[in-house]
Order: structure tokens, then sequence, then C-alpha cells
């Protein structure tokens, strides 16, 4: 909280602005617990298996995020425990989202995945992929589309870094402009680039291994 604090302030930003979520995948329960009684209440989780025991065993003030690839047919699973799904990387799934949504009456809030890269092996909408699709997104009734996010390659160094940070920015302030919509979240920064997308705008770093050490 300290670094995202330095980190906030460095860019002019309020620390408030900037939500942790603890991506506690692979780790045990009790390690949730002890980093929830000092005060962290938002977990990330990337399988759904995972996140069900998890949140069956663990206190029920717990929040969980969704942050890893999801399958159609596992989102009727995630719906109920996960109060945000950051990796929405498909106009399909988005619909199967928004269907199981209608039936259960619940509206999730979601991030789109952008492959802000141009990655072949991970998922997210292309950019101009995002920009066809998003007008269909947006109209659909259950989903509340909070922003953007991605998981850009490892860089060598935190300014380039923060090129693919800066890149994901320009992206929502392109869609906002051409679209009219609003997409003030921004999910982007892990453990060893966080500072740099908290200078680039992140709303949520997603940090694991600085919280519980290495996986
Ligand atoms: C594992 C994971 C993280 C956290 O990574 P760390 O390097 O441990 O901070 C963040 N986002 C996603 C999507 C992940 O899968």
């Amino acid at each position: 909280m300290a670094r995202i604090a330095e980190a906030a302030a460095r860019a002019g930003r309020e620390p408030a602005e900037i939500e942790l979520v603890a991506v506690s995948k692979t780790k045990p329960p009790a390690m949730i617990a002890e980093l929830a009684e000092a005060g962290q209440s938002v977990f990330g989780e990337n399988r759904v298996q995972e996140l069900e025991t998890k949140a069956a065993i663990l206190p029920a003030t717990l929040r969980w995020h969704f942050i890893g690839r999801l399958q159609r047919n596992k989102v009727r699973k995630v719906l109920p425990l996960a109060e945000a799904i950051h990796s929405v990387d498909s106009t399909e799934l988005a619909q199967r989202i928004d269907a199981i949504a209608t039936e259960l009456g619940l509206f999730p809030r979601v991030y789109l995945q952008a492959n802000i890269a141009g990655e072949a092996s991970k998922s997210g909408f292309s950019p101009s992929a995002l920009a066809e699709a998003l007008p269909g997104l947006l109209s659909l009734p259950r989903l509340e589309v909070l922003g953007l996010m991605a998981i850009p390659p490892p860089r060598p160094t935190a300014e380039a870094a923060r090129s693919d940070f800066r890149a994901l920015r320009q992206l929502r302030d392109d869609l906002q402009q051409k679209t009219g919509a609003g997409l003030p979240g921004l999910s982007m920064g892990m453990s060893h680039d966080f500072e740099a997308a908290i200078a680039e705008g992140a709303t949520v770093v997603r940090v694991g291994s600085a919280l519980f050490g290495a996986r």
C-alpha cells in the first residue's frame, strides 16, 4: 500500500483512486486469511475450481475478482462468486456472461481484455477488434463494462513497461472518444511493474508475488 501511495503521489494522483487486487492464485487459504486480517479485502484468482474452493472456505466478507481465461461453460460458476471479471476477451464470452447474468439476476462488472502488444500467445481483443466490438458489448444490458485490462509481456525496463500501459490508456481514450462511452477503469500492472502502471493511469493493480512471495 505504501508503494502504491508513493507511485500515486509521484503521478499527482490520490492513492484511493487505485484498487489493489491481491492475486492469491496457488496460495493457501491460510495466507489469504492472514492478509485479510491485515486489512486487504479484494483477492484475485484465475482458476474457477480454485476460486470455488477458497470462496467456500474463507469468510464471506472477502471479495473475489476473476482474472484468468474464462471458458464459456464456467461462467455460471464464476458469476455468483466474483464481483468483477477482468478477462473478457471475446464477444462470445461477453454474450454468455450477459445471458447467464440475466438468468441469475446479476449485473456483473467486467473489464475488456486488450492484447496490447499483439502477442500470438495471449488472449484479448486486438485494438481494432475492440473498436469494432465495443458498441455491441456496451449494448449488452446486464454487463457493466468498467474499462480495459491488459497483461503486457515482461519488459526489461520500467520505461519499456510504461509504454505498454500508455498504449492501453490511449486505446481507452480513443474508444471513449469514438463511442462516447465511459470506460474509467484500467486494470494493469503486476508485481514487477505496478508503479509504472500507476504512472500511466491504472485504477486497478493485480499484485501477487510481491504480497505472497514467489509461486
Ligand atoms: C498471476 C497474475 C497476476 C499477478 O502476477 P504477479 O507477478 O505475481 O504480481 C496479475 N494478473 C494476472 C492476470 C495474473 O494471472
